[in-house]
């Protein structure tokens, strides 16, 4: 690639405003790096810029959806809830971006199109839908797991005179629903949180669900003064709590097992965790939940109870519980999901037993039915994992994309942060990393990233990939993690993690299942042993 003349040149790019990007941004430029950042969107906040649908809120709980690096920083900090809506976590991380000066070396408003390593110079060329172009020695990406839009490709969408609006496209002036007759298709996350959103305002609810999901309710409530103070006081409990954790929270095992525990014991907290809300179902009844089927099937008859007792139409309570094992899929906490289908303006569509087949100028049809809408919201979800990066265009070694490379065999990555082939690469909750609570995530990864480039320098090393048997090796140990466990029975659920809620994507397992604290041991064991897993060379050219 010829070089414009006025590209200017950096030691590292990184792509992201969310909290992978702008915590790596942060970490490099403290290092002494110059960092230049891309961003889409108009400002800070990555998903949370985007996703600002009605009833936007995060699951994970409120004193870890944050960094923890600077203890006054994170001190200073509190949220309102214990689940943090969406536009408290923008505010946050405006907050820390402003708080750290990071707004200056972005460039927002701005999409990277291509991303190609120039192995003759050592140095990755950057191009944008602005015409901008920069050139670094090292690429970060920090694109978020779920970030990709999925539109669907339902026929006849031209024909439809009503509006259609993905959850994660929301219009900065929101939409107005009172009186609308609003369909919403999809039941994962966004779409149990937008619907009980919406539905005290609409003339009739259709629901259109694929895959039911586990959906307990949230448990929130605001944050105490005193459990503010506590939350400080704790902070090294807190956080070494979180690093031990699977999914990075700041909870202990429990230290029990349902298969032993007698019914009554049973019954009592299986109620205490499904009333707490949230992950507590999977996270703080039992610890063989997770892990063992019969333990887990106890929990899913728990939890079909509840739907059952809550949904007064049988037959609609039946096509809302999951065949899957609870946590097999993420399942998505809601207040007034479950309960919304008791109004008579709200209707479920199985579109496993009657799928969409096409728009129409005033609705959809499904195989047996048609519908009439003024207002469709797509709560579809993500292309999710890989979306961000094939998308893109990145080009390594040789030219190669890395887009056709994952397209066709699902992604291979060392460790979710280095991709054999594509040299001084690195990624921020890449692929095969794990599926965990994101603020300690991006966090570590941003410190090992910048550790690894201080490393290869101070030895002299101009370029530096994954191995291609350590790639395959990781990659061995991220699929035989996930089909020994419950994980397995992701892909039969459609689960994003196996790229199974979309048509023709390859089904591997795209996230790593053996949980945060297993993860951080192995990276740090990496660094430890001097990044042994990686090919270097002294010039780039070399690295091949
Ligand atoms: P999602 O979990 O992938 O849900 C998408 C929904 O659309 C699913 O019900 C899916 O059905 C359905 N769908 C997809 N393609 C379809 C098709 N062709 N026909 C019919 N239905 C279709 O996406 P999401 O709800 O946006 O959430 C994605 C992730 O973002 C979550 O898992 C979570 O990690 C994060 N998130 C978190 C929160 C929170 O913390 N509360 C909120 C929003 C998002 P299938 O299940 O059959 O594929």
């Amino acid at each position: 690639m010829t070089r414009p003349t006025e590209t200017p040149e950096y030691d590292v790019v990184v792509i992201g405003a969310g909290f992978s990007g702008l915590y790596a941004t942060y970490r490099l430029a403290q290092a002494g790096y110059s960092v230049h950042a891309f961003e889409a969107a108009d400002g800070v906040g990555g998903v949370w810029t985007w996703n600002n649908y009605p009833g936007a809120r995060t699951d994970s709980l409120h004193e870890t959806y944050q960094f923890s690096f600077d203890r006054d920083f994170a001190s200073s900090w509190r949220y309102s809830d214990i689940h943090p809506t969406q536009p408290e976590v923008l505010d946050y991380l405006n907050t820390f971006a402003d708080h750290f000066s990071l707004r200056d070396l972005y460039s927002f408003d701005t999409r990277v199109e291509q991303a190609a390593f120039d192995a003759d110079a050592g140095r990755w060329n950057f191009t944008t839908d602005t015409g901008e172009t920069a050139r670094a020695k090292y690429f970060v990406t920090g694109l978020g797991l779920v970030s990709a839009p999925l539109f669907l490709n339902t026929p006849g969408f031209e024909k439809f005179t009503g509006r259609v609006v993905h959850t994660s496209r929301w219009p900065a002036e929101g939409i107005d629903f009172v009186g609308k007759k609003v369909a919403v298709i999809g039941t994962g996350s966004s779409g149990v949180q937008v619907a009980p959103a919406i539905v005290d305002d609409v003339a009739e609810l259709t629901v259109f669900q694929r895959t039911p999901n586990w959906c307990p309710p949230t448990g929130h409530r605001p944050v105490s003064d005193d459990e503010h103070v506590s939350i400080v006081e704790d902070f090294d409990g807190l956080w070494s709590r979180v690093r031990q954790h699977p999914a990075g929270w700041p909870w202990n095992p429990t230290g029990r097992n349902v298969l032993d525990a007698d019914p009554d014991e049973r019954e009592r907290i299986f109620e205490e965790c499904w009333t707490r809300g949230g992950f507590s179902m999977l996270f703080e009844t039992f610890d063989d939940v997770n892990v063992v089927k019969e333990a887990n099937d106890l929990l899913c008859d728990f939890a079909a109870r509840k739907v059952r007792a809550i949904v007064q139409d049988p037959a609609v309570a039946e096509s809302l519980i999951p065949d899957h094992p609870y946590g097999a899929k993420r399942p998505p906490a809601s207040d007034g999901y479950l309960e919304m289908f008791n109004r008579e303006n709200v209707r479920l569509v199985d579109v496993r037993r009657t799928p969409i087949a096409r728009y129409s100028e005033s609705g959809i049809d499904t195989t047996e039915e048609s519908f009439d809408f003024d207002i469709v919201v797509l709560a579809t979800g993500f292309d999710a994992v890989t979306g961000a990066f094939t998308r893109m265009d990145i080009r390594g070694l040789g030219d190669e994309s890395l887009a056709d490379r994952w397209n066709a065999e699902g992604p291979k990555t060392f460790l979710g942060l280095g991709v054999h082939g594509f040299p001084n690469m690195l990624m921020v909750a890449g692929p095969q990393s794990p599926f965990s609570n994101l603020p300690p995530g991006a966090q570590a990864a941003g410190e090992w990233i910048t550790n690894a480039l201080k490393h290869f320098e101070s030895e002299g090393i101009e370029a530096f990939h994954p191995a291609q048997e350590a790639q395959e090796a990781w990659n061995d140990h991220v699929q035989e993690i996930a089909l020994g466990g419950l994980t397995a029975y992701g892909k039969d659920a459609n689960s994003w993690a196996v790229g199974a809620n979309i048509e023709g994507k390859p089904r591997v397992y795209n996230v790593y299942y053996a949980g945060f604290k297993a993860y951080a041991d192995r990276c740090d064991e990496e660094a430890a042993a001097g990044y042994t897993n990686f090919v270097r060379a002294r010039t780039a050219e070399r690295v091949g």
